[in-house]
């Protein structure tokens, strides 16, 4: 525990000082406060002219326009005004709650809390040392992951504060936005922390989304979502501006977080399972419990926008959004056929992209719209353990009290 005691005697403490110093400590030592006394000031006080000035600018101080300024009206909130997108009700008032659902992914989120370094790396930096330890297969997918996965979060944790977080006008989703974006630095941080402890060349990982074909395409293709908002003259309002704000929902949650983090996580996933890479297999459990969090998140707001907006969710951008999670499905396939060439840890590029479809169905069904592949399965039902799509409440649960008290994952 932090004691005030503590920090004024340590602070206080006389130790012997240089002698072009003392003026220096002299002069710190003025500010040194402790319950009984105040060290006589030696600088001089504050003239008499600076108060009156300081006294004059609080005394004309206008609570009025502050609050004009606040975003939204500045009277007491009430629960029905406020509204997901273009609401007008005071955005810094938290409560009364009107999506539990946000709130509650908040709460969770933040019971979920861990840490990079939290995480025993030696056994992965032995295996990845030992020139006999991996194949070439399972090195490179090791790599490409890392290339991929440790710019995604960055543009993830970008296109929250840069583009979504000030065109979302609830306070509560807004709070889990602020949530989620500390959980991408935290993300980022592992992909950085994996990428160091094996020695790998950084500058090869972290260029390979604009050196990497397979790579780029993704990030290339998620871009242009947060361009158009980050624009500082882009403001919601309008049926297509609005339009503008719910593709980027659908881009960032639906396909990038919710399609192109899939084949990257199986891959790995099953690295660990298969005993290999367990430090980085764990970090990336950690990752997607978080993630599966962000993508139920975005969808609980993509169809609570869908409601109360029910003009935007017309035919024309149905289709579009189908097209959106279509084109993304093909190509995480593609990503699947570039990282894993050959048969590989159980898995190949032909049953990933049964599993690409699957998760497709997913995503599709989610927000409303029809499956596009009806006799799509799992084709690995072993990831049910980890992150079984149709039960992830469930999973939630139990990760989340295991880690409250300090359990470890476990592979079993
Ligand atoms: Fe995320």
């Amino acid at each position: 525990m932090l004691s005030w005691d503590d920090f004024n005697s340590e602070e206080t403490q006389k130790t012997p000082v240089a002698e072009p110093a003392k003026a220096q400590v002299a002069m710190q030592q003025t500010a040194v406060v402790n319950d009984d006394a105040v060290t006589p000031a030696k600088n001089p006080p504050i003239s008499t002219g600076a108060i009156n000035d300081v006294s004059e600018a609080l005394d004309n101080l206008d609570i009025e326009k502050g609050l004009e300024e606040l975003e939204g009206a500045s009277s007491r909130v009430d629960v029905d005004q406020k509204q997901m997108i273009n609401c007008r009700a005071d955005v810094n008032q938290l409560v009364p709650f009107k999506y539990d659902w946000a709130w509650q992914k908040y709460l969770d989120g933040s019971a979920n809390h861990w840490m990079p370094q939290e995480i025993n790396m030696t056994a992965d930096v032995a295996l990845w040392k030992d020139p006999n330890g991996l194949t070439e297969d399972e090195r490179r997918i090791v790599m490409r992951n890392l290339g991929f996965f440790s710019t995604a979060d960055s543009l993830v944790a970008n296109n929250i504060v840069l583009s979504v977080y000030r065109h979302i006008t609830n306070p509560e989703c807004r709070q889990y936005l602020l949530r989620q974006a500390l959980e991408e630095a935290i993300h980022t941080h592992a992909y950085q922390y994996v990428i160091e402890s094996l020695g790998m060349d950084e500058g090869e990982i972290f260029n390979m989304y604009k050196e990497i074909p397979s790579v780029a395409r993704k990030a290339a293709w998620a871009l242009p979502f947060t361009e158009s908002l980050a624009d500082q003259n882009f403001k919601t309002g309008s049926l297509e501006d609005d339009k503008t704000l719910l593709r980027n929902l659908i881009a960032f949650y639906c396909v990038l977080e919710g399609i192109f983090f899939y084949c990257g996580f199986t891959q790995i996933l099953s690295m660990g399972n298969r005993n290999k890479m367990t430090g980085t297999a764990e970090q990336f459990q950690y990752i997607l419990r978080d993630e599966s969090m962000h993508v139920n998140f975005g969808i609980d707001m993509i169809n609570q926008i869908k409601l109360e907006n029910p003009q935007l969710w017309d035919e024309a951008m149905q289709t579009e959004a189908r097209n959106m999670i279509l084109q993304g499905t093909q190509l995480e396939i593609e990503y699947a056929h570039d990282t894993m060439p050959g048969g590989i840890l159980g898995m190949n590029a032909e049953s990933m992209s049964d599993y690409l479809k699957f998760i497709a169905n997913r995503r599709l069904t989610q927000i409303g719209l029809e499956e596009e592949f009806p006799n799509a399965t799992n084709p690995f039902p072993w990831m049910s353990e980890i992150m079984d799509l149709r039960k992830e409440k469930n999973f939630f649960e139990t990760r989340v009290i295991e880690y409250q008290t300090g359990g470890a994952l476990s592979w079993d």
